[in-house]
């Protein structure tokens, strides 16, 4: 594949009715590589006029595909997670030019893409509701589950595929249409991931570029009847007011702001391979990144040494290199982390390491992976999402002192224990208030569990049986085979069941 090409044909495109054509808009927003600066092509503003064609047709589609058996759907969502296999080498390389992760991180995206498919595609048409124990005998009485319609998958740029993936699979499973709008910063390459849905209906997957102004419209259409949104707090909010008005369900996933804590019985070496992969995976910009990592004072010293020294190991440039950390999303990322980071600084935290921009990369985004200690808790850098490259090291002198800060929060995505002990191990399970706790394994995801977030972290489920249902309406049906008269409850009332008997 020749990128320059392949960005090029998808420029200025909608994925739309089975196919990339270009868009009629003329507003247009330049992609720019993370890793030079460079211009890699453009997207279009989608118009008013093809949001609502996309809109219809993802309803014909929807009508057409829950009129399928659930064996069928199964089968084609197979041939999607094949497609996106085949399709591999090609978007992760598109992927990395695109944001910048390293190509190790872009292949094991679509990895993960391949295998959150392959499980929506048989939990699907595994059970469709179930059968209750009647409340009257003689009759029958159950549950079906129902698709939505059309979903509405708003996403942001930091896992294009998987996040996509994660909705649209359970979505499509589920029985409804998918209409897209990715993230203004990796839309082409989700331009380009809508070859492997090619063996769906036309329309029944289809995508929107834009910015938020056609997110809005796709949300807040009359035709819609579901949104998934991945991203910030502020757009979340505007997101379930906007669904707030005819109750439209939702799905929010928003910001983090996790938790690492780390005990003296843990193996420090690896815990501190663990934060700084847990710290500096995607350059940080992960939802489940540890960004507050609370030590006990006991190993606080040794601790921070070995973390300064894994980082020291990690290797910066373009994805596409030999390398271990790629550049930030752009320019205004890396201009807000910064100004983040030297917030930090002002209030009495030491870089331990990093803080600069790296030398000898005189275009692109990259900002070192950063450490910093003498971090204490009422600092603003443990009170806010970081969403870059940083590991800040903060004094606890207790494992209860290291809870209450860990629920401390506004957020309540993941969490991180590093520790042998088993009490500490199962109050931490217990004790801290968030959608995901970790114990030496973290921000590890399954697609068999749930994945969510509690507080300001957003409400609802992805993966799991619980991630499928999400995407359902759970209908009650209850039937009288021989309609028989209900008298245990009809009119008229007895004399004997009244207050006054006289
Ligand atoms: P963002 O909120 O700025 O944008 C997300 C998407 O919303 C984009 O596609 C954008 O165009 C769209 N949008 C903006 N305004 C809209 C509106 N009024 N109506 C509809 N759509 C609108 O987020 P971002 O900066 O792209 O993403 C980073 C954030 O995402 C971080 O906070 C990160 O923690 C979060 N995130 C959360 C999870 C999770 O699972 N909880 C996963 C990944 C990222």
């Amino acid at each position: 594949m020749d990128a320059a090409k392949e960005f090029a044909r998808l420029s200025g495109a909608l994925f739309v009715d089975g196919g990339i054509r270009p868009s009629t808009a003329t507003a247009r927003k330049a992609v720019i590589d993370p890793a030079t600066g460079l211009k890699l092509g453009e997207i279009a503003d989608c118009t008013p006029a093809e949001v609502e064609e996309v809109v219809a047709r993802a309803n014909a589609a929807q009508r057409t595909w829950w009129a399928e058996s659930a064996l069928h759907r199964s089968e084609v969502l197979h041939e999607v997670a094949r497609a996106m296999r085949r399709l591999k080498p090609q978007l992760a390389e598109l992927l990395t030019r695109e944001t910048g992760k390293p190509y190790k991180e872009s292949a094991d995206e679509v990895d993960w893409s391949v295998t959150a498919t392959d499980y929506y595609a048989e939990l699907g048409r595994h059970s469709h509701g179930q059968v209750l124990g009647p409340a009257v005998a003689g009759q029958m009485h159950y549950t079906l589950k129902e698709p939505m319609g059309v979903v509405v998958v708003i996403l942001p740029s930091n896992f294009p595929l998987l996040l996509f993936v994660w909705e649209a699979a359970a979505a499509l499973a589920a029985g409804n249409a998918v209409i897209v709008k990715p993230s203004e910063y990796a839309s082409l390459t989700t331009l380009k991931f809508m070859e492997a849905f090619a063996d769906l209906p036309r329309g029944l997957v289809q995508c929107v570029t834009g910015g938020g102004e056609v997110g809005r419209q796709l949300v807040e259409h009359s035709d819609t009847h579901m949104v998934g949104f991945t991203g910030s707090v502020p757009t979340g909010q505007a997101i379930a007011r906007a669904c707030a008005e005819t109750f439209k369900p939702h799905l929010i996933e928003a910001s983090g702001n996790d938790p690492f804590i780390v005990m003296p019985s843990a193996p420090l070496q690896i815990a501190a391979r663990a934060v700084t992969f847990a710290a500096f995976m995607n350059c940080g910009q992960v939802c489940t990144s540890a960004e507050r990592i609370y030590v006990h004072t006991d190993i606080y010293d040794q601790f921070a040494r070995l973390v300064v020294a894994e980082t020291a190991k990690l290797r910066i440039g373009n994805g596409l290199d030999k390398v271990d950390v790629g550049p930030m999303g752009n320019a205004q990322e890396r201009d807000r982390f910064e100004r983040l980071l030297a917030h930090a600084v002002e209030q009495g935290a030491s870089v331990a390491f990093g803080g600069e921009r790296p030398e000898g990369f005189s275009a692109g985004f990259f900002h070192e992976p950063t450490v910093l200690v003498d971090v204490t808790p009422e600092m603003d850098v443990l009170h806010g999402e970081v969403y870059g490259p940083l590991a800040p090291l903060c004094r606890v002198s207790s494992f209860d002192e290291a809870i209450e800060l860990a629920n401390a929060s506004p957020f309540g995505l993941g969490a991180t224990v590093y520790t042998t002990d088993l009490v500490e191990t199962h109050r931490a399970a217990r004790e801290i208030q968030s959608g995901m706790v970790w114990i030496n394994a973290p921000i590890l995801d399954n697609d068999a569990g749930p994945f969510g977030g509690r507080k300001m972290s957003g409400t609802g489920r992805q993966l799991g049986t619980e991630g499928l249902d999400t995407f359902r309406h759970t209908k009650l049906v209850m039937v009288d085979p021989a309609a028989d008269p209900q008298d245990f409850w009809w009119f008229p009332y007895s004399d004997d069941e009244a207050w006054n008997k006289r």
